[in-house]
């Protein structure tokens, strides 16, 4: 380890729903990282979502997005739940989010998906398929193109209606999220796959013309484009051909979620969204999951792997970041399960027991 002390300023937006619970989790491992590994973690909590509605009558109050702009790192729960449901415009908790990752540019999300040895058995795939294991990282990018697009409806000229929405990128929009992807890449299998619709649209061509500039910096990674429909197809049948996944809004936005069931479990599954600084904002893929709220039975996992992602992502700490996600392996290994992955003959356990026994392996 490093002699020197660190310090990182940590924004806590638990959120709502599970939220809360599987923040302190991963707060609870964080802190045993920074005892464990002399890194001083400062945290600053605020209210976001449903819970920031209730107190100050707006999702993302002024505060908490300066609080989480005054910050190395966010890490958030989740929002969102039935008492707010009702809800409509810029009042809706998820309004929350899209503040969040535009008031701080964050234009990369980063999903990774991969399948743990004892888990094998949540795969929905046959096991010959999953032989080779997969370890995938899906690099979406999140604040351009088709969703952000210009938008209409018009009446045609043989009277019907239209509409229409414009897939556009930009050559540096392009360009910073494929140095987001190399870079990623740089650290795992130094392989990327850029997915795209080049054989039809414009906007892709242009994507695979900056993927192929910009291989030329990275001799080391291998890039290879692919067609999404074909991508959608390959991450069935052979999983463990992908390392890096780097797309556009929409396809990725498919993609991930594509990715992410090949796991069989929402509850062990952490992202990240990144810009062009260090900050961060990670949070698990799964929502507020308000039918299990309050009853201790949540999977802190994504949660406490998505403060791994924040250790290695915004604070450059690897070593820490692969103790974290190295516990946790080793817990499961040991046959303890959270109600979401729990088969006949595993030992289930709550959030917090769960939180626990990871700390105690790290
Ligand atoms: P959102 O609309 O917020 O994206 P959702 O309502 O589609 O989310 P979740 O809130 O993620 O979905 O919940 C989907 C299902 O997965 C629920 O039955 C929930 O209980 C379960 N689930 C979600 N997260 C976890 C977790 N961490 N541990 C166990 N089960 C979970
Ligand atoms: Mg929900």
């Amino acid at each position: 380890y490093r002699k020197e002390l660190r310090n990182y300023k940590i924004a806590v937006l638990p959120g709502d729903g599970v939220g809360p619970e599987v923040v302190s989790e991963a707060v609870k491992v964080l802190k045993h990282i920074g005892n464990r590994f002399h890194i001083n973690f400062e945290f600053i909590q605020d209210l976001i979502g449903g819970a920031a509605i209730d107190q100050f009558g707006e999702a993302l109050p002024a505060h908490t997005l300066e609080t989480c702009k005054l910050s190395d790192a966010v890490l958030l729960g989740s929002v969102g739940g039935p008492k707010w449901d009702d809800l409509t415009g810029e009042k809706r908790p998820e309004k929350a989010l899209l503040g969040l990752r535009k008031g701080l540019n964050l234009y990369a999300n980063i999903r990774p998906a991969m399948m743990y040895e004892s888990l094998k058995g949540a795969c929905p795939l046959k096991s010959e398929r999953i032989s080779d294991g997969f370890d995938i990282c899906v690099v979406r990018e999140l604040t351009g193109g088709i969703y952000f697009g210009k938008r209409g409806t018009k009446v045609n000229t043989s009277g019907y209606d239209e509409a229409y929405d414009i897939e556009s990128y930009s050559s540096e929009e392009v360009r910073r999220i494929g140095i987001e992807a190399f870079e990623i890449a740089m650290k795992r299998k130094k392989k990327v796959i850029s997915v795209d619709k080049a054989n039809v649209l414009e906007s892709s061509r242009l994507w695979r013309k900056e993927m192929d500039i910009l291989s030329k910096k990275y001799p080391e990674v291998s890039l290879e484009h692919m067609y999404v429909d074909n991508a959608a197809m390959q991450l069935i049948k052979s999983p463990s051909q992908f390392d890096v996944i780097v797309t556009s809004n929409m396809f990725g936005d498919i993609l991930s979620d594509e990715a992410s069931m090949l796991t069989g479990s929402i509850g062990m599954l952490p992202s990240a969204s990144l810009g062009s600084t260090k900050k961060g904002l990670f949070e698990p893929i799964h929502g507020s999951a308000p039918d299990i709220a309050g009853l201790d039975i949540a999977n802190p996992i994504a949660t406490i792997l998505s403060a791994a992602m924040m250790l290695r992502h915004s604070f450059g700490c690897d070593l820490e970041a692969g103790t974290i996600e190295k516990a946790v392996e080793t817990v499961l290994n040991s046959g303890f399960r959270t109600v979401d992955i729990f088969e006949n003959g595993k030992k289930l356990v709550g959030t917090t027991e769960m939180g626990d026994l990871i700390v105690k392996a790290i």
